[in-house]
């Protein structure tokens, strides 16, 4: 099905999308709907998306927000690509088809929203923030790091939880159990800062075969990061020291690894 061009787009240069469209409450299953959209030199892929909603098709969802590579929320994948569609600028897929899809290794939702349920709940089991021993009380002031510190673990703050990298893993599409680079790097992010305690509490899952164990290291995860956090390496560093802990406390049992 091909949509109608607004009259102000046909002296532009234009460009086709095609676009994985699914209804389920009219389609079985998902198909490919072509539409036509002006090409600008400065505008990206959900510039594109968006001059579909406003003035061709109003029902085509999607899922943006910030449109600066911040939120996180236009994952999906581009020309087989994952991408933020506000961070894949036109001008780079000029001389062809743009093929925009939801991100694989997710269920669809609608059209290129995917459904995010199962990665909320793996983030949610790795217990993704600060875990203290016992709470200082206030009058003793803040928790204060070091410049050094913070270094240890602030790439893996930057994630946006976009889930290129879930798209990119090979392993995530076989294994829908596998707890997946960017939840296993915001495990590790903790495990790194001073103030946390709670590595053995997130050991369970972290260290299990569904979590580092699984992982084949082959680095996409680190390859399509749009925030350039390497969750590839927060998995092999966890693996050193899960393997380091495993052999304490066989050589010391009892001791605190
Ligand atoms: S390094 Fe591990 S998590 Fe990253 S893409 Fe490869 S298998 Fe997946
Ligand atoms: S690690 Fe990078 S690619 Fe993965 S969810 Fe976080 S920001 Fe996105």
């Amino acid at each position: 099905m091909t949509d109608t061009m607004p009259l102000e787009v046909l002296t532009l240069e234009v460009l086709t999308l095609e676009v994985l469209r699914y209804r389920p409450e009219i389609e079985n299953e998902p198909k490919f709907q072509t539409y036509t959209v002006p090409y600008r030199d400065d505008w990206v892929v959900l510039d594109a998306l968006n001059h579909v909603k406003d003035h061709v098709d109003a029902t085509l969802s999607y899922r943006w927000s910030c449109h600066m590579a911040v939120c996180g929320s236009c994952g999906m994948m581009i020309n087989g690509e994952p991408k933020l569609a506000c961070h894949a600028f036109l001008r780079d897929y000029r001389h062809g088809v743009i093929r925009v899809e939801p991100l694989d290794h997710f269920p669809i939702e609608r059209d290129l929203v995917i459904v995010m349920d199962r990665f909320m709940e793996k983030l949610a089991s790795v217990k993704p923030y600060a875990i203290a021993k016992a709470e200082k009380p206030l009058e003793e002031g803040e928790y204060l790091q070091t410049p050094l510190q913070l270094m240890a673990f602030k790439q893996y703050t930057q994630c946006i939880n976009c889930l290129l990298c879930y798209a990119a893993c090979p392993q995530c599409g076989l294994n829908d159990n596998f707890v997946g680079p960017a939840a296993l790097a915001l495990a590790h992010r903790y495990n790194l800062d001073s103030r946390d305690t709670g590595k053995d509490e997130r050991a369970d899952v972290v260290a299990s075969n569904e979590g580092i164990w699984e992982c084949t290291f082959v680095g996409a995860c680190s390859e399509v990061c749009p925030k350039h956090v390497d969750p590839a390496a927060a998995i092999q560093q966890t693996k050193i020291s899960a393997s380091l802990d495993w052999f304490k406390a066989r050589l010391w049992p009892g001791a605190h690894p």
